[in-house]
């Protein structure tokens, strides 16, 4: 589907519109069918993987020599908040796709290529494994450990909440080199998930359970030098800035879901001969929320038109961690109103309300927390906040 879209001069942007079709079109056909039961189960279902490849919809931003679509990261933000709509899980398996494979795609060296290819072919699931039990928001305290042994690396250390990590076939792993260096001496590594030494273990979420989570331990697992990637500290963070961008067009996705439903359920729902909406404090949460979906949309684009007019990422960081942080703030507005809004019927498996609430509690939580993007806006503003 992507491919019709390709054909464009240099420099045009692709058509928005078209695009946004198409990923409305793909979430309905590929998202609405698979999520419930994914839900339920906690198991993510490899066929959207596929499906999503076939669209053309992994490796959006990757150049097309490599067989990718070379869009920008606004359409990587479209696709977000489409997919989300429907439901704001599915979708990060290709967010996952988009941050690891991007890391591969400019930091891996020419062996790393081909896997990028597979991956944009739907033949190679990556994950990102940054994440420790030790090393949550601090992640310059990583300690997994990378050591050199002749022409191999021998990988030893634990990492905690890695998304798909139990299907992938390759790891996209955050490891020590020197600890002498500190945060400047760390590397990211290619591993694949079947490697000796290396076991998975799923952990019991009540959020985004068709994407589960894993602890992942490594015990003398040995990686070829040649899968070392040449990005350190400094690449990471302009990856998760970007990663931040899409997680606040997930959850525009997902309050816009919330806002439909709660405006539904508040004017079909009759108590004391009237529509509960019919009350100011109920209309006055709709009002809310969608002040909410408005401002959360203005941030998360404006910021993303600028990453792809080609400014400087550090110049950018106020922005992008602007939007995730009020992203994350009016979800989690938005969902625990509309549970409100649905009463004690809510709190029952009847009506979708609690879903929607657990899953935005993701929110403040993933790609640097509430607490952090504070930390970071602060600074930004010239504040020595620690
Ligand atoms: C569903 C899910 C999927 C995930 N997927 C991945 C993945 O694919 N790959 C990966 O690498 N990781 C992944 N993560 C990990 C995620 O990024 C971490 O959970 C996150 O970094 C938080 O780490 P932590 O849980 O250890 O919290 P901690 O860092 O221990 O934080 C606990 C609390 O302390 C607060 N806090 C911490 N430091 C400060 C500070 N300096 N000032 C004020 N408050 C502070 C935090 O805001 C938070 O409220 C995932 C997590 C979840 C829940």
């Amino acid at each position: 589907m992507v491919a019709e879209l390709r054909t464009r001069a240099p420099g045009e942007t692709v058509d928005s519109v078209a695009f946004r079709d198409m990923c409305r079109k793909f979430a309905a056909a590929e998202v609405a069918p698979r999520w419930e039961e994914a839900d339920r189960d906690s198991h993510f279902p490899i066929e959207f993987y596929h499906a999503a490849a076939r669209a053309g919809l992994i490796g959006m931003t990757a150049p097309t020599a490599l067989g990718g679509a070379g869009l920008g990261v606004h359409e990587t933000v479209i696709f977000m908040e489409e997919g989300s709509k429907i439901n704001p899980n599915l979708p990060v398996s290709v967010l996952i796709q988009e941050i690891a494979g991007g890391l591969l795609a400019e930091f891996g060296g020419d062996g790393l290529q081909d896997i990028v290819r597979r991956n944009i072919a739907g033949e190679c699931l990556l994950a990102l494994a940054v994440t420790e039990p030790e090393a949550g928001n601090d992640i310059q305290n990583v300690r997994c450990s990378a050591r050199r042994d002749g022409d191999d690396w021998i990988i030893d250390g634990q990492k905690a909440f890695i998304s798909l990590a139990g299907y992938a076939d390759v790891l996209v792993v955050l490891a020590q080199t020197d600890p002498s260096k500190g945060r400047h001496g760390m590397s990211f590594f290619a591993v694949d998930r079947k490697s000796a030494g290396i076991t998975t273990r799923q952990l019991a979420t009540y959020a985004n359970r068709p994407v589960p989570t894993y602890g992942v331990d490594f015990k003398d697992v040995r990686v070829p030098a040649e899968r070392q990637l040449s990005g350190g500290f400094r690449e990471i963070m302009a990856g998760f800035n970007r990663e931040r961008l899409l997680v606040a067009g997930r959850w525009l996705g997902h309050m816009q879901h919330a806002m439909e439903w709660a405006k539904d359920y508040a004017q079909t729902r009759h108590q004391f001969g009237k529509p509960i909406g019919s009350n100011q404090s109920i209309a006055f949460m709709l009002a809310q929320g969608h002040v909410d979906v408005e401002a959360t949309r203005s941030l998360t684009y404006a910021a993303a038109r600028r990453w792809d007019s080609g400014v400087p990422i550090k110049d950018i960081v106020l922005e992008v961690s602007s939007a995730k942080l009020f992203a994350t703030q009016a979800v989690y507005r938005v969902t625990q109103n509309a549970l409100h809004i649905g009463g004690g019927w809510g709190l029952t498996e009847e009506l979708p309300a609690m879903r929607m609430a657990l899953d935005a509690l993701v929110a403040p939580v993933t790609v640097g927390s509430y607490e952090i993007q504070l930390r970071v806006i602060a600074r930004q503003l010239g504040l020595p906040c620690d």
